[in-house]
């Protein structure tokens, strides 16, 4: 049984959860998911999920909940995160907002709403590292990755990265969990997105 945590703080949690519960059926797996507001959860998750929501907000109260140094702990000990949108930008070393304080366990600065000035809200096929065929990319008020420091770049749209892989973080300024395609959960959590590679 897999423990999966979803930082349930603010943002899209249910969507996650339902994601990696279905992730995780494909290969074979039983997922307990575990919502989490507050401290003393993570250090029993073998993974973690952030959602996308609002940054500032999410930022906020898991420094506040004691959450945050948690989390960095569990990526010390190499147990994979899934961040997505909101939870890019707070996984990143740098959000260029005074009212985040990201937890930098993903070595990538990030330009927050960059993608919103320009166009609010898209969906994109994307070419995905690891993927036999392109990934419906919904993309909302998502944050640009400007620096994309010692990172693998796993996609990016119009030049910049906009998925990117350090050790055990995986982290897309779009949204997996808002599409019915669970290939970059399973990316970021069983190593393949194909293999065993049943029907969904
Ligand atoms: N623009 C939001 C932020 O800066 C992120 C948007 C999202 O998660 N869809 O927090």
């Amino acid at each position: 049984m897999l423990r999966a945590g979803v930082v349930a703080v603010q943002g899209d949690v249910s969507e996650h959860a339902d994601a990696i519960e279905r992730a995780a059926r494909l290969h074979g797996e039983d997922v307990e998911i575990v919502e989490i507001r507050q401290s003393g959860l993570v250090p029993d998750c073998d993974l973690l999920l952030l959602p996308g929501g609002e940054s500032t907000t999410i930022s906020r109260l898991l420094h506040s909940e004691g959450i945050a140094a948690e989390i960095r702990a569990h990526v010390d000990a190499g147990k994979p995160v899934l961040a997505t949108c909101a939870g890019l930008i707070v996984a990143s070393t740098d959000a260029k907002d005074a009212r985040v304080d990201p937890l930098g366990i993903l070595d990538v600065t990030v330009d927050r709403n960059a993608f919103g000035r320009q166009k609010d809200s898209f969906e994109a096929p994307l070419d995905v590292d690891g993927l036999a065929e392109p990934f419906p990319a919904v993309f909302i008020r998502a944050p640009l990755i400007d620096d994309a420091g010692d990172v693998a770049v796993l996609a990016r749209w119009d030049g910049d990265p906009v998925a990117v892989r350090d050790g055990p973080v995986v982290g897309t300024s779009f949204h997996p969990e808002l599409t019915d395609d669970v290939r970059i959960h399973r990316l970021a959590f069983f190593a393949s997105s194909e293999a065993p590679a049943e029907a969904e």
